[in-house]
């Protein structure tokens, strides 16, 4: 296959073309450097499958030759993030999922959109199966990604039913690995980085929220099952392995062997309360679980910020 991977130099597109590129896929990177990084595909430029291309996906896109796949990755993923930049964030799961659904109609390729776990919103069900329909404030600071991507499923969707394409949308829960940014404002590398210095873990609120973290491995592989699959619908790609912030901050105490404490910071406005993915569909349709545990996915991202 021919993949293009919008977001390519991002946490979870740079791994996509690490996974595309070793099946012996050749792979196409668009990526516009806002917060993805060269640092994240600099081992790729001497593999002659690989290809980069520093462009906004929100404008035209041109890809010469032929393309199977369109995975649409590319947007500012945390919340920090579509605070610094909630205008890009709107525009690249609107404009930019428009752009990229004409380029597969375009090739006759697959289509992939990386949705998220925030359609959901603060979820009044838990876990969250596929055919929840959420419960986002549109008009609240993260509004920018969660109504961008619920577009995005929209646009996806009408692609699928009006122009016949063939559509793929994994709804991504929280996940975390290697390659995610020191300073993404993430709970992960904020707990890690702050361990490892020695300064206090800052636990939002009372810390009783919950997330269900995936590492990046499995999640790679569950997109790429999706991928390969015929389902056209949205599929949640996540660890049912649900926690509070509370005990995640007490784990990577545990795992760093810090002796840092826990200060506790105001809640974000509408910081889900709860989240946990209902997978039933991805073990029944396309035979994915997760098989990282926790902890030793937590030994490896921290490996990997002592050492980055
Ligand atoms: N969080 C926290 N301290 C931090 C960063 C995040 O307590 O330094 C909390 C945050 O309020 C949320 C949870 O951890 O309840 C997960 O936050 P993250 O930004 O990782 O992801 P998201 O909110 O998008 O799930």
């Amino acid at each position: 296959m021919r993949v293009l991977i919008t977001g390519g130099a991002g946490f979870l597109g740079s791994h996509l073309a690490d996974h595309f590129l070793a099946q012996g896929h050749k792979v196409i990177v668009i990526d516009n450097l806002l917060t993805g990084s060269l640092d994240n595909i600099a081992h790729l430029f001497q593999n002659p499958g690989f290809s980069f291309i520093k462009a906004d996906v929100t404008n035209y896109i041109h890809v010469p030759g032929k393309l199977d796949a369109v995975l649409h990755f590319a947007s500012p993923a945390s919340p920090i993030d579509y605070a610094h930049f909630p205008i890009p964030t709107l525009k690249v799961g609107a404009l930019g999922t428009h752009k990229a659904l004409g380029l597969a109609k375009d090739k006759g390729a697959v289509f992939m959109l990386a949705s998220t776990s925030e359609v959901y919103g603060d979820p009044l069900v838990n876990p969250q199966p596929e055919s929840y329909w959420g419960n986002v404030n549109p008009i609240g600071p993260r509004g920018v990604y969660d109504e961008a991507k619920r577009f995005a499923e929209a646009m996806t969707m009408a692609y699928h039913r009006f122009h016949g394409i063939p559509v793929r949308i994994v709804r991504i829960f929280n996940t975390y690995g290697p390659r995610m940014r020191r300073n993404d404002g993430r709970a992960v590398p904020n707990f890690i980085t702050q361990a490892l210095k020695g300064r206090p873990l800052t636990v939002y609120g009372r810390g009783t929220q919950t997330r269900s973290l995936c590492y990046v491995s499995d999640l790679v592989r569950g997109i790429a099952l999706l991928l390969a699959s015929d389902i056209n619908a949205p599929v949640n790609i996540g660890n049912p392995h649900e926690l509070t912030v509370a005990q995640l901050a007490r784990i990577i105490i545990r795992l760093t062997g810090s002796r840092s404490r826990v200060a506790r910071q105001p809640l974000p406005a509408d910081d889900p309360q709860v989240r946990r993915p209902d997978i039933r569909q991805a073990r029944a349709a396309l035979g994915w679980k997760p098989e990282v545990a926790l902890e030793d996915g937590l030994r490896r991202t921290i490996d990997y910020f002592k050492s980055a």
